[in-house]
């Protein structure tokens, strides 16, 4: 293990990233929303970012892609923030569904008494329903200022995906009127709806994504500063939560195969943390980093087909494995 030194795992992962982009033509780019059919297939990239600040990056790191439901952890860690974890988990459950992200099966259940988790587009409106503010710019406010501390500029809105994903949102208007039925949004349909498909338009980088990922890694502290950027207990929630439900109706796969958080989203971005170990004290490039990867071509569950196995294969390799 000790000759993980950075040059050593740069050239790793250059390699590992040119192996796996040809898995890329196995997938497909997301169709429901017309504006991602524009991304490029062929793209695969990955950032590392380990709690000592070192970065390895590889591979096309340099495209901005929309953060799409990798929002959904970010939205739900500000609502535990602002109403306390306690009020949103009585109105959001924390089970896996082992269904789509946009199934409303579970929603028919009569003995329902919530939505099964803050990851599936039910459970996520409803969290963004949650979020305090009387117009979408009120509401993301302080997911903007959390993005702010913790990247240090304030990710832009892709309008061109809102738009698109506004004007196609029809199963997102079936989930929300049956939430509305249920009685489980606390604000307006319109205005809810407005604000999520906002949150799933910012636009991020790689090196977003991993900076996200390592701050988490560390229990929300920035261990550069040692400030407590997320709250310790709202922290571990949120990776919980990565890992039984993060990676769509694949997340059973993902946590025994990988082993570790992650959420991806539909535009083929995929935050993954991997909390420090002690057994990797002396590998400070990798003990409690944060990992994003981007590969817009996705398998059938609508996870990154190379970015998965990209990651399965690094986290083999390097033991990152947190069981
Ligand atoms: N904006 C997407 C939707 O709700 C997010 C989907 C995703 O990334 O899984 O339809």
């Amino acid at each position: 293990n000790t000759k993980l030194t950075k040059e050593w795992l740069q050239n790793y992962v250059d390699d590992w990233v040119n192996f796996y982009r040809k898995h890329t033509n196995e997938g497909e780019l997301a169709s429901y929303i017309p504006m991602l059919q524009q991304s490029n297939k062929e793209h695969l990239g990955i950032t590392i970012i380990g709690n000592n600040g070192a970065m390895i990056e590889s591979g096309d790191v340099n495209i901005p892609f929309t953060i799409q439901s990798i929002s959904k952890v970010f939205t739900f860690i500000v609502a535990c923030m602002e109403r306390g974890v306690t009020y949103v988990l009585d109105r959001v459950d924390v089970e896996p569904t082992g269904e789509a992200f946009n199934s409303i099966m579970h929603l028919e259940m009569k003995q329902l008494k919530k939505p099964f988790n803050p990851f599936i587009n039910a459970g996520a409106i409803t969290v963004t329903s949650l979020l305090n503010g009387k117009t979408s710019d009120e509401k993301l406010k302080p997911l903007f200022q959390l993005f702010e501390e913790i990247l240090g500029y304030h990710p832009p809105l892709n309008v061109d995906v809102f738009k698109s994903e506004k004007e196609t949102s029809v199963r997102n208007r079936a989930i929300g009127y049956y939430l509305v039925e249920l009685g489980y949004l606390e604000s307006d349909l319109d205005l809810t709806l407005e604000t999520y498909f906002k949150q799933c338009s910012i636009e991020i980088s790689l090196q977003d994504l991993a900076r996200l990922g390592m701050i988490l890694a560390n229990d929300g502290e920035d261990p550069k500063t040692g400030l407590e950027i997320i709250p310790r207990q709202v922290a571990r929630l949120a990776k919980a939560l990565m890992l039984t439900c993060g990676m769509y109706d694949a997340s059973g796969k993902f946590a025994a195969y990988v082993g570790i958080p992650a959420k991806s989203g539909v535009s083929g971005g995929i935050i993954a943390v991997s909390p420090p170990r002690a057994r990797n004290e002396e590998l400070p490039f990798i003990n409690g980093c944060g990992i994003g990867v981007y590969g817009p071509a996705l398998d059938q569950q609508g996870n990154s087909i190379a970015g998965i196995r990209l990651l399965r294969h690094i986290a083999k390799q390097w033991d990152l494995s947190i069981f």
